[in-house]
């Protein structure tokens, strides 16, 4: 709402549509009641909330975790408005989740409570309307589920129901590793017109779900210097720069980076206080608060999850010069290629990765360089650029459509 208001004022936006953007379309609550593994029905409570609809059907993630709230919700619909806006997709904002801890539930649980979610929430998804992805804690089965669920309802296949899927249902070329790509783009961008070399620079990547694991390798494929790499478990440092494959095997055997034995450890709280050039917070909202802005060593941060910057770090980073990509221009790869799946799904005709990808650099690339130069010629931040880019296209949406009744 700040970031809202903050942008809706600069921009002198019309009231009318920073009222309406003010208050989510459809909000939707259900209970998910689930028979666990040891007969006892456990009721898990769910939201799908659909932020704005005037540029086309909504769009948005599914995330399980505990501290899913209505709030947080409400704040990532929101900025998926935003953020398929800022890159011109034609879309609305939605997001939905769940509370549970998925860490903690069997493989049959998850897809028991997946089913019924979508039963739940499918009275206003679908491929016109509403079409969900994966977040954090959700991958390509969770959506294969969800698929499933919705084409048993209405009696045929609907692969364009969902993205994010699988490929042997629907699923795109390149959109698993969509949004640490699109990161890669924007702060390849971001090094040419800031004049820094990619390749000399070191890059340090908080969070190892899709977004950051992906990011690590695709930043090392192309030459940058990885020093530290973060789970939720901890932190690892070297300032001459991780083996990542040998942190991936690691990895993959402990499912944590916690007692590897070749980098220094850094706690939790303290990884966005460690010496780079590029910061990339790619876990959860609110990572970077008053309480370490003024810590940050990095002259560069590019938000590869959704709010990592809390509103008064964000005041503290721009009086100290460090610039911010906004997640909603940053971490837009994710979603840009959930609409590349959805067009192939509607056409039922698929494009080569080489041809995602391309297209990829290109929506991506094009709304950085309109987000940059923006900010170079209002004097503002590029958060701030980018809100004005994407109000401009709804603010212009909504005034053409004008209002029913
Ligand atoms: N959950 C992702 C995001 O926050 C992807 C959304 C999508 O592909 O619809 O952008």
């Amino acid at each position: 709402m700040a970031q809202l208001d903050r942008a809706g004022q600069a921009m002198k936006l019309e009231s009318f549509t920073l009222e309406r953007m003010r208050h989510p379309k459809r909000i939707l609550t259900v209970s998910v009641p689930v028979k666990m593994d040891d007969g006892s029905i456990k009721v898990f409570e769910g939201y799908r909330i659909q932020h704005n609809m005037d540029r086309g059907p909504a769009k948005g993630g599914i995330r399980y975790h505990p501290q899913v709230s209505l709030d947080e919700v409400k704040a990532l619909a929101f900025w998926m408005t935003m953020k398929c806006a800022v890159v011109n997709l034609p879309y609305g904002g939605a997001k939905g989740g769940v509370i549970c801890d998925p860490k903690k539930m069997s493989k049959g649980e998850l897809e028991r409570m997946t089913r019924r979610y979508t039963a739940e929430i499918s009275i206003i998804i679908g491929p016109e309307k509403d079409i969900p992805a994966p977040d954090v804690n959700t991958n390509e089965q969770v959506m294969a589920w969800m698929m499933d669920t919705y084409s048993m309802t209405v009696g045929y296949a609907c692969p364009g129901v969902v993205t994010g899927k699988p490929i042997e249902i629907g699923g795109s070329l390149g959109r698993r590793e969509a949004t640490g790509r699109g990161v890669f783009y924007v702060t390849r961008e971001l090094a040419a017109r800031e004049g820094f070399d990619l390749s000399k620079s070191s890059v340090a990547i908080q969070g190892f779900g899709n977004v950051g694991s992906n990011a690590a390798s695709i930043f090392a494929e192309h030459g940058a210097k990885v020093v530290g790499i973060a789970d939720v478990s901890g932190g690892l440092y070297d300032p001459k720069g991780l083996d990542l494959r040998d942190v991936m095997e690691y990895r993959k055997t402990r499912e944590s980076v916690s007692g590897y034995p070749k980098a220094e450890h850094v706690p939790v709280d303290k990884f966005v206080e460690i010496p780079c050039d590029v910061l990339i917070p790619a876990a959860m909202e609110n990572s970077i608060t008053r309480a370490n802005a003024d810590k940050v060593k990095a002259r560069y941060i590019v938000e590869g999850a959704n709010g990592p910057t809390s509103n008064e770090a964000d005041a503290i980073l721009q009086k100290r010069g460090i610039q911010v990509v906004p997640d909603i221009l940053a971490n837009a790869g994710g979603v840009t290629v959930s609409y590349f799946e959805w067009v192939q799904d509607m056409q039922s005709y698929f494009w080569s990765e080489d041809e995602i990808n391309a297209r990829l650099r290109h929506i991506i690339v094009g709304a950085f360089t309109e987000v940059y130069d923006l900010a170079k010629k209002e004097k503002v931040d590029m958060r701030m650029a980018a809100f004005m880019v994407g109000l401009g296209r709804i603010g212009k949406a909504v005034s053409i459509r004008g209002m029913y009744p």
